[in-house]
């Protein structure tokens, strides 16, 4: 859209609002360094970023006071606090004259838009990605403005430093600069590194934790550094080419994330409540010890303690594993759902409001289109499957990258001689289990038939 009239770009920090869910500190790391590259990327278009803090509305009225813009725009927001408060900001900047206009820019299709034949929510994933696909296919994104025509008079701005957004003492965010280039650049190098070298082999790759074959754009995606646009417009090539499927596979990961928007806002407490209500009744419990080992990555199961060692370090996890993690701790360690869903909220770069509680209640069994509860994974099975030349552990347990890869995934079963040859001292330098496999799976089978015929 361009109207040829100087354009004030503003950014507002909400963390003091209450209504929200506030910013995990993994993700602040991130918007810290977004905001740096937005921030350089307008100056080299001519333009500034203005940083405020605090209330959203009152900012923006303040500022159309202050400047006499007539027009306000901005990128409609869907969680639903967000998406009342800007529907009420709206009514009020109208009803003072005020021209405003919202785009989307964040979904490839307004979630109210898409409905079932009876003219309700999607709670099953397959029927909507069949109404979303019988809907025309999304537009194609807009390319960027090559000038911006600056507001003249000063504005004040906070600066970056002053929100204190990326840690300092302690930097427990070290690791997060190697794996991740926030900001538009970044996120347009890792979509053409994906669609070069992984898209062809998405489909199989997709679940290899070891190898770097998804597209590793969710921290991109979630803070608006790339659209989904783009993205799927991007696979468009591989299409032509005769790669079908695999683009078919990934453009069906991009719309569960619509589909998690769209239970979230029929669902607004969804990381709060169990969609389905009959979890109400599953007898959870808090196991400090046991959620300290999962946090740490101190379990002794392989795969589990990669994946969170792989969240801490990067703020980041592979799909794969994340669901492995998830099951681990609601299902072994039968701790609730939330607590890891809020775990994975402060520590995740891509932390999502609609798709880490739908996934987290997906994992549970507790959620629309959940995987069954008695769908137990075998972490050490997992692991053999899916990192079976234990590449991805030998990176975050470096403790067990000695052992052979048959062993791996199981250094219990390692002899005396085989963990000695290896350096592993279990219980020492490497935990025991916490839990045993098939016990906790009786357990928490035990636990989901009690809850069904209590409910
Ligand atoms: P790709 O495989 O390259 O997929 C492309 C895009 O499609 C992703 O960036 C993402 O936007 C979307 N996508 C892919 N898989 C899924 C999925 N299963 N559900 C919904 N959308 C998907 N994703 C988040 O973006 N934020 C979260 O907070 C989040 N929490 C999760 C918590 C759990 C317990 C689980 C099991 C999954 C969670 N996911 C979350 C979904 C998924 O793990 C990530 O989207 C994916 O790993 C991101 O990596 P990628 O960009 O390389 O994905």
């Amino acid at each position: 859209m361009s109207m040829g009239r100087p354009v004030l770009c503003l950014f507002i920090l909400e963390d003091e609002n209450s209504e929200g869910r506030a910013m995990g500190l993994a993700q602040r790391w991130w918007l810290h360094h977004s905001l740096k590259s937005l921030g350089a990327r307008l100056q080299k278009l001519g333009s500034r970023l203005i940083l405020r803090r605090g209330d959203d509305a009152r900012i923006v009225k303040s500022m159309v006071a202050q400047t006499g813009a007539d027009h306000v725009l901005w990128n409609r927001r869907y969680d639903p606090q967000a998406s009342e408060r800007d529907a009420r900001l709206k009514s009020d900047l109208r009803s003072s004259g005020i021209t405003v206009e919202s785009f989307a820019g964040q979904l490839l299709h307004e979630p109210s838009q898409l409905k079932t034949g009876a003219g309700g929510p999607f709670k099953v994933y397959t029927p909507f990605w069949r109404a979303f696909s019988a809907t025309p296919e999304p537009r194609p994104p807009f390319a960027p403005p090559r000038t911006i025509t600056p507001f003249s008079a000063g504005t004040e701005s906070d600066t970056l430093e002053q929100w204190g957004l990326a840690p300092v003492n302690p930097d427990w965010a070290r690791g997060f600069s190697d794996a991740w280039t926030p900001g538009e650049a970044g996120a347009a190098k890792a979509l053409d590194s994906f669609i070069q070298s992984g898209l062809q082999n998405y489909e199989t790759g997709r679940n290899m934790p070891g190898s770097a074959l998804t597209s590793r754009l969710s921290p991109h995606l979630a803070m608006g550094e790339i659209t989904p646009f783009q993205v799927w417009h991007a696979t468009r090539g591989a299409l032509a080419s005769g790669f079908p499927k695999p683009v078919e596979t990934f453009r069906k990961e991009l719309v569960w994330r619509e589909f998690a928007y769209n239970l979230l806002i029929n669902f607004p407490n969804l990381a709060t409540l169990n969609f389905n209500s009959t979890f109400d009744h599953f007898p959870w419990s808090p196991r400090p010890e046991l959620e300290r080992a999962w946090k740490e990555g101190r379990t002794g199961y392989p795969i589990v303690d990669a994946g969170m060692r792989q969240l801490w370090q990067t703020g980041w996890m592979h799909n794969r594993v994340r669901m492995i993690t998830a099951s681990f701790l609601i299902k072994h360690l039968m701790i609730d759902w939330r607590v890891g869903e809020k775990w994975f909220w402060d520590t995740l770069v891509d932390a999502c409001p609609a798709n880490n509680p739908a996934s987290w209640q997906w994992v549970a069994g507790s959620g629309a289109d959940a995987a069954p509860y008695y769908r137990i994974f075998n972490p050490t099975l997992q692991g053999e499957k899916f990192d079976a030349d234990g590449t991805y552990v030998r990176k975050y347990v470096p403790e067990l990258a000695g052992l052979a890869n048959s062993l791996i995934h199981r250094p219990w079963d390692a002899s005396t001689a085989q963990l000695s040859a290896a350096g592993v001292i279990l219980g020492k330098n490497y935990p025991h289990p916490v839990v045993d496999h098939l016990q906790s799976r009786e357990r928490a089978m035990t636990a989901y038939r009690e809850m069904r015929t209590a409910a």
